[in-house]
């Protein structure tokens, strides 16, 4: 590959090492761009590297009451712990910053005064994936990278699109030709180049891959390009900035968290992010994280019940699209986070999903994509498991916006009644 690497004083500056999480090798960060040379590049057994940084450096360049401080709400305001040279290197499509509610009504519903809700639907491309996609752009442009291409099941190729087209940067993406309209609509309008790939996530994956090899595109791909998870942890940055309320130091985290898994980079960014930040000592515990699949995409649900170190591939079925994936590319991410936490896999079936969209809009009025809902689903599996107890303070992060899938909204509340324009008629609906 003719990659162009960055030149040292382009470098982010408290990057000291890239360590592959198979083999242990460490490698200086301007000596590898993906994946550990050990890997076998076969499905979930990548060799995929954690990115490690000079923690003192950073306490002396930053600090909690400073960035509480900063007027900036995007991810911006954490740059001294991303993987960029330049602050200015982000795009002017902001990203992060999003609501952290205390979900009274529907906390109380369930016997969790102390439940709160992350919503990342409310980023510029409605997901949670908006985090990554803006450090893959960042990078891109401080690399002078032509072209940046990935594979998606929608959100990360929509969030690509969207600071692609802030940046002005060229983009391929590679989408499974099932995804829903609303995420391909999403790509088009943006201006994307984009091929729908008559096969699955993984075939997209993996054609992706062997793209960016053959025409020297930088790779966004999840899993893959280390820096991926760099962009998802701030999400841990913001809530631990948000619990401990009005601006002052330390962070606090809290004692439990949710989120779904199909790839496992969302989850192994959560678990980054509250890490980086106790290597900080700006909180004082790590909370307990918790990954929710569906029973028709439960690769790493499997893997962690039966103690595996690695998943074994599935036939990934589920409606919740953004969380079908046969072969989880961020298995060891994924796996770290939930055992070295000592929180759970769950796995919900996909009727309990989209159920858990409603209690969601009505009782805490966030609309959420079937991926996010998977999230509360978790919630309530764990609950009637025992995993959970009531004082504790629980975050659910609602990783995309049920805007994203109006059919799976439709469909789960049986869409509505047409009646003639006549008050008789007003009277008859009524009565039903
Ligand atoms: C991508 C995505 C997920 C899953 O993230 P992984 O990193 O693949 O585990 C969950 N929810 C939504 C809405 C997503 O877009
Ligand atoms: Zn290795």
């Amino acid at each position: 590959m003719t990659a162009s690497q960055p030149s040292p004083s382009q470098a982010p500056p408290f990057i000291t090492a890239l360590r592959c999480l198979r083999c242990g090798r460490e490698y200086a960060p301007e000596e590898i761009e993906y994946v550990c040379s050990c890997r076998p590049n076969q499905g979930s057994d990548l060799g995929t590297l954690d990115v490690q940084y000079d923690y003192q450096a950073i306490q002396q360049a930053a600090n909690p009451a400073q960035i509480a401080g900063d007027p900036d709400p995007s991810i911006g305001r954490w740059w001294p712990l991303l993987p960029i040279a330049r602050r200015e290197s982000l795009s002017p499509l902001a990203v992060g910053g999003t609501p952290l509610f205390h979900a009274r009504r529907l906390g109380e519903a369930i016997g969790l005064p102390r439940l709160f809700i992350k919503d990342d639907g409310r980023n510029p491309t409605a997901s949670l994936k908006d985090r990554a996609s803006a450090i893959a752009v960042a990078r891109a442009q401080e690399e002078g990278r032509p072209i940046i291409a990935t594979a998606s099941t929608g959100n990360a190729a929509a969030a690509l699109a969207g600071q692609c087209a802030a940046a002005g940067q060229e983009n391929i993406i590679f989408v499974p030709k099932s995804a829903p309209q609303a995420k391909i609509a999403q790509l088009l309008i943006y201006g994307s180049r984009v091929l729908a790939v008559d096969g699955s996530y993984d075939d997209a994956f993996d054609l992706c891959v062997a793209a960016c090899q053959e025409f020297g595109w930088y790779n966004r791909n999840t899993g893959y390009n280390p820096y991926m998870t760099e962009g998802k942890k701030t999400v841990s940055f913001e809530i631990a900035q948000q619990l401990a309320g009005g601006g002052e130091a330390p962070f606090q985290a809290p004692d439990a968290v949710f989120v779904s898994v199909g790839d496992g980079c969302i989850i192994g960014g959560v678990h980054k992010g509250f890490k980086d930040l106790l290597a900080l000592g700006w909180i004082d515990h790590m909370p307990r994280i918790h990954g929710v699949q569906s029973t028709g995409s439960p690769a790493l649900y499997r893997a962690w019940r039966q103690g595996r170190e690695l998943p074994e591939p599935v036939q990934a079925t589920t409606r919740a699209d953004s969380i079908s994936v046969d072969a989880p590319r961020d298995a060891v991410k994924a796996l770290n986070a939930v055992r070295r936490t000592g929180g759970a896999f769950l796995a919900v079936p996909d009727a309990a999903i989209l159920k858990a969209m409603l209690p969601l809009a009505r009782q805490a009025a966030v609309f959420a994509e079937p991926a996010g809902a998977a999230a509360y689903a978790g919630l309530l599996r764990a609950l009637a498991d025992g995993l959970i107890q009531p004082h504790e303070t629980v975050v659910v992060i609602v990783t995309g916006s049920g805007l994203k899938d109006v059919k799976a909204a439709m469909e789960v509340t049986g869409g509505v009644t047409v009646i003639p324009p006549t008050l008789e008629a007003v009277r008859e609906a009524l009565k039903a």
